[in-house]
């Protein structure tokens, strides 16, 4: 500090009494050898008159705040538990690990890094979306997709079990938004499961529908079927969500028939071939071991689905892990794992029979399908989200008291 010059400046203190120019405690400092002991090897200036002492203060603490805006934007968001939550965000035997019923979108992707109830639900699908896209990727690299109409089927059911994977992990990622998000949010993954039951009909219509049923009746009418199916499928599980807090079980069975009949008539062709197997009359038996491990886990899902257990059992043990949308979403990936080794054989090994006995694959009945499928979904979920946001007392609870000061939750474990 002794090498630093000192100088008196005048200051405007400001009009009044005692106030306007003077030169009370005016001291600059300029930069020498003292502050580079300090660090400092620029040249630097400061004054300090009066009210200086508090002037710089202030800008200390605004530069402090401006360096911890990063460690601010990372700080994870709060926790809460199911009774500060509005009950429209209430999951069956989930207690705590509730994100903020408003959470920000950042919030809402921050929080996938951090463990909440949501968590292992967001990455069982997100990770899987990957590993399909590899597939896909990989599968890009041998089959010609472009030109040989036989693997339309192909192209589409690989697209579709993409998407089904990522939507569900937007959704939930996206889900605490608000509750008209939350709809939402839900409103586009059942689109994207509906679609993927769509996409798993026209690949078992070309390729897994059984000899004797090829060119009858059903095999030329399965895809526009499936085409009503997808319909009933998206519009019954958004309708499903009006019920919600209202009538629970009813909106339950709902959803799940929803979702239990398209899966039925895709798989028809499948269990008229596995009936014919234990008749003893098994044809391409390469695939049916990956077809009857689909069929395990899709049953499986469907029971975790429907169930909730093991979180109904022990409320609040399985909050962060283990509960049964978690398994749900594993069972699922898993059944849409062997699904995919099922079609591939299916596809190589009846190849040359199926072009020999039957038509190729149109590319209305395929991709067509697939696009028309798509406005279809779009148009029903752009409904029911109108009709959410025009009736918001629908999407949320009524006569329900809930806390809107949300207060941190005291079993939050990741706060
Ligand atoms: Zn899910």
């Amino acid at each position: 500090m002794k090498n630093i010059p000192q100088h008196l400046f005048p200051v405007w203190a400001g009009p009044g009494r005692g106030r306007g120019w003077s030169w009370p405690l005016c001291i600059k400092w300029e930069a020498g050898e003292g502050l580079q002991s300090w660090g400092l090897d620029s040249r630097v200036w400061c004054m300090l008159c009066h009210g200086g002492r508090e002037k710089l203060e202030q800008a200390c603490q605004r530069g402090r705040g401006a360096l911890q805006l990063p460690k601010a934007m990372l700080q994870l968001p709060r926790l809460f538990n199911i009774h500060q939550v509005p009950k429209v965000f209430w999951e069956d035997g989930i207690i705590s690990g509730y994100r903020h019923p408003q959470s920000s979108a950042l919030d809402c992707i921050l929080s996938s890094f951090q463990m909440t109830n949501e968590t292992v639900n967001i990455w069982t699908h997100f990770l899987p979306t990957w590993y399909f896209l590899w597939r896909f990727c990989v599968l890009c690299s041998t089959v010609n997709f472009l030109s040989e109409s036989y693997t339309w089927p192909l192209l589409v059911y690989m697209l579709l079990i993409c998407v089904y994977p990522f939507t569900s992990s937007c959704a939930h990622t996206f889900s605490t938004m608000s509750p008209e998000a939350r709809h939402i949010c839900y409103f586009f993954d059942y689109g994207a499961l509906s679609l993927y039951s769509l996409g798993c009909a026209i690949a078992y219509g070309s390729y897994v529908m059984p000899d004797c049923w090829v060119n009858g009746r059903l095999h030329h009418h399965f895809v526009p079927i499936a085409i009503a199916n997808t319909i009933f499928c998206t519009s019954t599980s958004c309708y499903s969500r009006f019920l919600e807090l209202q009538f629970p079980h009813r909106s339950k069975i709902l959803r799940t028939g929803a979702f239990v009949i398209p899966f039925m008539f895709d798989n028809i062709p499948l269990f008229y071939r596995l009936l014919l197997c234990f008749g003893g009359s098994c044809t391409y038996a390469d695939a049916l071991s990956s077809h009857c491990y689909h069929l395990l886990f899709a049953f499986l899902t469907c029971f975790l689905f429907a169930s909730h257990l093991p979180e109904r059992l022990a409320p609040g043990r399985f909050d962060y892990i283990g509960h049964s949308h978690q398994l749900f979403h594993i069972c699922a990936v898993i059944g849409t794992h062997f699904q995919m080794e099922a079609v591939l054989a299916d596809m190589t090994s009846r190849r040359s029979w199926l072009t020999a006995h039957s038509a190729a694959p149109s590319f209305l009945g395929t991709l067509g399908a697939l696009v028309l499928g798509i406005l279809l979904n779009l148009g029903i979920i752009v409904l029911f989200s109108a009709s959410l946001l025009r009736a918001p007392n629908l999407s949320s609870e009524k006569g329900v008291t809930t806390n809107r000061t949300l207060q941190p939750s005291t079993a939050a474990k990741d706060e």
